[in-house]
């Protein structure tokens, strides 16, 4: 058998990070078996769907480097084989018309809780004699169909991930509507639903395992028996655990993110979030293991290792990951995202000419990087002929000898056209003997007529980037005329 497996992501928001997540677990479920991934876009919402949704759930996948094989297949477009579906099931005596209004079915509630009952629809509908479904329509009545569920029917499955599940149909909420009322009379009946949709959809395209989250649990009991009526196998199922917060609860627009594209402008890598989602409910054969590619994840994966529990959502290991690969990245890489990054700080960059100094720059300041945002204060020192001098920088040039440093550095810039590593540093040895101070002192005090305080990237590279870009000489003439 050749495992089939599917997204079917509902385009009423942004890729979702629960949604994310449980095409990773596909992802790496196909790719374990050599299977087929496959992207369906479950529209049939038309109030909520829109198409920048759909466009974002697509780029937001191939961001992730979650390719699919098959799709993206749109339940918009297959209408007609969810109406072949219900046509058959009418046909079987399977389902049938409930021509209750929405008062009675409101009623029904009422008198459900007066006597402590969970409310469900009682059926009542089921058996209409011809006779009484005229005196309805008669009445300008309109039907939704409805599909039977037999009170005392057993649904048994053996989930993959939480073992065998077990539920009841008179927990399912009564007999339950497939297609809502018809727009025209003639048509017969109206819009197909969720359920039924779903599992003429996995049907057809021959889905073999449906994995997703376990808010879907109660879904799967009701499609078990829709399989069953229209006559085909059952897949197996895995429903993943929910994505929690640190209070344990689900993880939710009140925790400041939802979206991938929310983790995108916080300055996460891709490769980061995929390896962290796949943390979130898979433990590794060696679960010491924390970073890793998709593809290395995919040789490991199986469902037998995916928790039951929930899992929490943990931003310092998210930062400690994304960080890993931050620093591991070339910089030949890193220097095109942080460009952005720079650029909506305001920073004056010339693409053309400033390559190679920002490729320095970016190098200076990888090991300092968590999150691509960092970027804007790790180098904001090291921006605009400005010196902006912070207290601890007016402190430093306070202290005797200060002023003599920097003239001297001042002096020695002017004239060294092209400043090197080994010259800066001969220099700072050279002011050290000639001024008779402590390396410390020389040291602090250039960096505070440099850079405006006495924290910061390493004083050396620092001088460099400043140098090149011509922004030492101003810098130093400031921080005399202030210190
Ligand atoms: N469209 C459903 C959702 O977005 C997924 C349905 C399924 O995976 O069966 O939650």
């Amino acid at each position: 058998m050749t495992v089939r497996v599917r997204i079917a992501p509902s385009p009423t928001g942004n890729l979702h990070i629960g949604t994310a997540r449980t095409a990773v677990f596909n992802w790496l479920f196909a790719r374990h078996t050599g299977g087929t991934f496959i992207l369906r876009v479950e529209d049939t919402d038309l109030e909520r769907s829109k198409p920048e949704y759909t466009e974002n759930i697509q780029s937001g996948l191939q961001w992730l480097g979650l390719n699919w094989d098959e799709g993206p297949f749109f339940q918009t477009q297959r209408l007609d084989h969810y109406r072949q579906a219900i046509q058959q099931l009418l046909d079987q005596g399977l389902a049938y018309r409930c021509y209750c209004t929405s008062e009675e079915l409101e009623q029904m509630r009422e008198a459900q809780k007066a006597n402590n009952q969970a409310p469900r629809y009682d059926n009542r509908h089921r058996n209409l004699s011809p006779e009484q479904e005229a005196a309805f329509l008669a009445e300008g009545r309109q039907a939704v169909i409805r599909f039977r569920i037999d009170d005392d029917r057993q649904i048994v499955w053996q989930d993959q991930i939480r073992g065998q599940m077990v539920w009841q149909g008179s927990d399912l909420g009564g007999d339950m509507v497939i297609a809502r009322t018809p727009e025209k009379a003639e048509d017969g009946f109206g819009q197909p639903l969720y359920n039924l949709a779903v599992v003429v959809d996995d049907i057809d395209m021959a889905i073999t395992h449906v994995i997703r989250g376990e808010d879907h649990i109660a879904n799967t009991a009701k499609q078990i028996l829709l399989y069953e009526a229209l006559g085909s196998a059952v897949p197996t199922f895995a429903h993943t655990p929910l994505i929690l917060n640190q209070e344990g609860k689900k993880l939710s627009k009140r925790d400041g993110v939802t979206s991938i594209d929310d983790f995108r402008a916080m300055g996460f890598l891709p490769q980061a979030i995929a390896n962290y989602m796949c943390l979130l409910g898979w433990t590794p054969p060696d679960s010491t293991q924390e970073i890793f590619t998709l593809a290395e994840a995919a040789e490991q994966f199986s469902l037998e290792r995916v928790n039951k529990a929930g899992a929490k959502f943990d931003w310092q290991k998210l930062d400690w990951i994304n960080s890993q690969y931050l620093h591991s990245l070339p910089t030949a890489e890193l220097v095109p995202l942080l460009i952005p990054q720079w650029q909506g700080a305001g920073y004056a960059i010339d693409l053309e000419k400033d390559g190679a100094w920002l490729a320095s720059l970016a190098g200076l300041i990888a090991p300092s990087l968590t999150r691509l945002t960092d970027a804007v204060a790790e180098s904001k020192l090291l921006f605009g002929d400005r010196l902006d001098l912070q207290e601890d920088g007016a402190k430093q040039l306070a202290v005797e000898g200060a002023k003599a440093v920097l003239e001297a550095a001042l002096a020695f810039s002017q004239s060294t056209p092209e400043l090197t590593l080994d010259e800066a540093k001969g220099e700072i040895n050279r002011l050290t003997k000639e001024l008779g101070l402590k390396k410390g002192v020389v040291m602090k005090s250039l960096r505070a007529g440099l850079m405006g305080t006495v924290q910061g990237p390493d004083l050396l590279q620092s001088w460099l980037l400043l140098h090149q870009k011509g922004w030492a000489t101003p810098r130093l003439t400031q921080a005399i005329a202030q210190g």
